[in-house]
């Protein structure tokens, strides 16, 4: 029987990508979203992947989420720890709430995803964990202070499952893409992204598929040695 895949955010933009990469590669998919119904319904009616609805920042939700997931496909072997969310502000104007926002979502939130399906991926002595992280939680960026301590955080977090998981044969990489061409960098002014543009070596964005095959290779049976590994997906503009 094929592994069973969970894509959180997986509906739209880079987590719809990693989804359709992962069924073709046959996987069995769940994906994920946190409420915009039209997208997910569009998402499902052209992949035929079914999606499930909750929210990563409710550990609660999240349990009985992945519950429903494994009554419906089996034991979730694969986490792909991906929704995340900006709520950018200059520091000295950054609100408490929009701290809370994406800390709650983008670093909570993989705790709450990779914590229900823990046990059961040491039990059976096979897992493999991929965080999207981002190429701001390397090197910080103004305006960043949540999301780039989400996306630091994400290394630390995969650091150490790594080390706690290996002899499991479960793994914990994450990926830190750079630019990407979705709706949350389409969402920034075109000034501002051409101003992007212009510091990528590559001189474009990446492509949501070009993180969704890296996370193809990271979750490979074969793949088993490569742990607490980050793997920058960039276009060449920073490198660690
Ligand atoms: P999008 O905004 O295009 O899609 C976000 C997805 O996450 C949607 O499916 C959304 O659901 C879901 N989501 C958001 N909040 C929650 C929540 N609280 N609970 C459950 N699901 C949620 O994002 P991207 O594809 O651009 O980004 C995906 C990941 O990649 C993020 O972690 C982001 O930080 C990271 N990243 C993106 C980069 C880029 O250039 N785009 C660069 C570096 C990293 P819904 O459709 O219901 O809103």
């Amino acid at each position: 029987m094929s592994r069973v895949a969970l894509v959180t955010g997986g509906s739209r933009g880079i987590g719809a990508a990693i989804s359709k990469e992962l069924k073709e590669a046959g996987y069995s998919v769940a994906a994920t979203y946190a409420g915009n119904d039209e997208a997910a319904a569009a998402f499902t009616a052209e992949t035929g992947i079914k999606t499930y609805k909750w929210n990563v920042a409710d550990y609660d939700s999240s349990k009985a989420g992945i519950e429903q997931v494994e009554a419906d496909l089996g034991p979730v072997e694969i986490v792909v720890a991906n929704a995340g969310i900006t709520r950018d502000a200059p520091f000295h104007k950054m609100t408490p709430q929009q701290w809370h926002e994406v800390i709650d979502t983008n670093l909570t939130g993989v705790f709450n995803t990779v914590h229900p399906v823990w046990t059961g991926m040491r039990e059976r002595k096979f897992g493999r964990i991929v965080v999207i992280s981002s190429i701001n939680g390397q090197k910080g960026q103004f305006a960043q202070v949540n999301y780039a301590a989400t996306k630091a955080g994400d290394l630390g977090i995969v650091k150490s499952l790594a080390q706690e998981g290996a002899r499991a044969n479960i793994t914990a990489n994450a990926i830190c893409p750079g630019y990407i061409g979705t709706d949350m960098v389409m969402a920034v002014p075109e000034k501002v992204r051409e101003s992007i543009i212009a510091q990528i070596p590559a001189g474009r964005l990446g492509e949501p598929e070009e993180i969704a095959r890296a996370v193809k290779f990271l979750v490979a049976d074969d793949a088993g040695f490569i742990n607490g590994s980050t793997i920058s997906a960039n276009g060449a503009q920073f490198f660690v």
